[in-house]
């Protein structure tokens, strides 16, 4: 299998190139196809198997085919740690680098007031810790109604985290019209009660 027969843009395939990756690892081969056409993904996968290019590279795509007029974030990808959301921020703009998208970072330890003003700009992806997230709710300054695709990653950090109840609220402000993809390195009765609030008929990959 080679990154070529995913079905990702050439302007990905260039970063992709440029990362010195030969072969998608196989939670890419196969969660990248599903992601492209459209479909909720639930990804069993731990940390170091390839998951955040799995779910960062075809949403740039996605985003990129359907840009609005209005700049309002389109996209969220939640996570359990400032640091993860961190890497995530660093692997999106690697493979995105030949698209012209915009992203906001709202992490914890971080002056809100630079993160408004960046949102007041248009962003089209928040990677939010979902603590930061509701903060910037609860003061007007996010507009979520435009979100199209969601990521919930490292699922079972973030019950252990105890951000259940935080996430149930985040699910309620979002359009339900959207792509979800949820990944967690295990699949316990709790993270499965979640899975099934936040995914329609997801397809499963496990790794
Ligand atoms: P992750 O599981 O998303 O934390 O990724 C683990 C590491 O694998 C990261 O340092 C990536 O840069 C690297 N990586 C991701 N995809 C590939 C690939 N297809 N080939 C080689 N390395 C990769």
């Amino acid at each position: 299998m080679s990154f070529e027969e995913l079905g990702l843009s050439a302007e990905v395939l260039r970063a992709v190139a440029e990362s010195g990756y030969t072969e998608p690892t196989p939670i890419q081969a196969q969660a990248i196809p599903q992601v492209l056409r459209g479909r909720d993904v639930m990804g069993i996968a731990q940390t170091g198997t390839g998951k955040t290019a799995a779910f960062t590279m075809p949403m740039i795509d996605v985003l990129a085919a359907g840009r609005a007029k209005a700049r309002m974030p389109r996209s969220l990808i939640l996570e359990p740690t400032r640091e993860l959301a961190a890497q995530v921020a660093e692997s999106f703009e690697k493979y995105g680098k030949y698209h012209r998208l915009s992203m906001a970072l709202l992490i914890g330890g971080v002056s809100m007031e630079d993160q408004i003003k960046k949102l007041d700009r248009g962003v089209d992806v928040l990677i939010a810790t979902p603590g930061r997230l509701l903060d910037h709710h609860e003061r007007g300054r996010i507009m979520m109604s435009g979100i199209k695709v969601l990521v919930v990653d490292e699922a079972d950090r973030m019950l252990d985290m105890g951000f259940i109840p935080d996430l149930e609220r985040i699910c309620k402000l979002l359009p339900t019209n959207r792509q979800t993809l949820f990944f967690s390195a295990t699949m316990m009765p709790d993270i499965k009660r979640l899975a099934d609030a936040f995914l329609t008929t997801p397809v499963e990959i496990s790794v």
